[in-house]
């Protein structure tokens, strides 16, 4: 089994008839870079950049980001690498965030919420994420997304970093912008955010505790949770039809990207990339090349 997985490494992702996607790794941070590329990863799906937050007891700095930011994209040559904006909530505790107390903290203070409230943290990351573009193929995606207008500002956000690179002089490469569609709110708007991004990522994990209303951390609800919900499956078949619309591309970076029982429905949903943990990066290439 093992040498039959190994026998795809190089092969394209790609149907019998010639449909191609892309298949890309998800990675938690820079010691997991080795195993997307010794598991052949297309490229990085999702960088959760959060752990550069987590591991630190301050703010990690624009230095530490760019270097940070720019070995992976480095490491990975030529190949994508979509960094992920910071994704914290109320409930991963930063000590040094001295963030309060929620009683719903999954719907609560977080993530690219933090980051509008808080633009100087932002703009921090932002421009380390630029910076590093200058030396691979980086793309920022911002997770959390329930609105048109959170998009505008973070575009807002992003052009005054460029234009304060400019003025700097210091150099960054073209970046794809997309977001991750996670809420049901983003889902149905999604014909509107597509006008305004270069990709969607739909984030399975917490689309689906959002729509079946389910804390996705309380294992008591486990009977219940079902990751295959006709509503979930609906919803990601209306992101990726608003996607086309509008000529960008859809992925998924969530935990559904990797169930191998739903690739070949996927790829007949007309979806773009996958992004999956790196050990499952071949198991699902294998699905896409048996498919005719
Ligand atoms: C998701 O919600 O599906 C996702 C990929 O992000 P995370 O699991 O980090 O919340
Ligand atoms: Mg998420």
């Amino acid at each position: 089994r093992k040498e039959l997985l190994s026998a795809l490494k190089g092969k394209p992702t790609a149907t019998k008839s010639g449909k191609s996607i892309k298949l890309y790794a998800n990675i938690g941070g820079i010691g997991d870079v080795g195993a997307a590329l010794m598991n052949d990863a297309e490229g990085i799906g999702l960088f959760r950049s959060e752990f550069l937050y987590l591991q630190n007891d301050h703010y990690p700095t624009e230095e530490e980001q760019f270097s940070a930011y720019k070995s992976v994209a480095e490491m990975m040559g030529g190949r994508k690498v979509i960094i992920r904006t910071l994704d914290i909530g109320a409930d991963k505790k930063i000590d040094y965030f001295n963030l309060d107390k929620e009683d719903n903290p999954a719907l609560g203070y977080r993530a690219v919420r933090i980051c509008l409230d808080r633009p100087e943290i932002f703009k921090t990351q932002l421009r380390a994420l630029y910076r590093a573009s200058a030396f691979g193929n980086i793309a920022i995606m911002v997770p959390m997304i329930i609105s048109v207008w959170e998009v505008q500002k973070v575009k807002e956000i992003m052009a005054e970093i460029r234009a304060e690179l400019d003025a700097q002089k210091i150099p960054y490469g073209k970046v794809e912008f997309g977001i991750m569609i996670e809420t049901p709110a983003a889902v149905i708007i999604a014909d509107e955010l597509a006008k305004e991004v270069d990709f969607f990522s739909i984030g399975t994990n917490d689309l689906t505790q959002y729509t079946l209303a389910i804390d996705r951390q309380n294992a008591k609800l486990d009977m219940f949770y079902d990751s295959h919900h006709p509503a979930v499956l609906k919803m990601i078949q209306m992101v990726i039809d608003s996607a086309h619309k509008e000529g960008i591309w859809a992925g998924i970076c969530g935990e559904l990207g990797a169930d191998t029982t739903l690739t070949e429905q996927f790829v007949a949903m007309g979806i773009d990339e996958l992004s999956v943990s790196p050990a499952m990066v071949l198991p699902v290439r294998e699905r896409v090349v048996g498919m005719e």
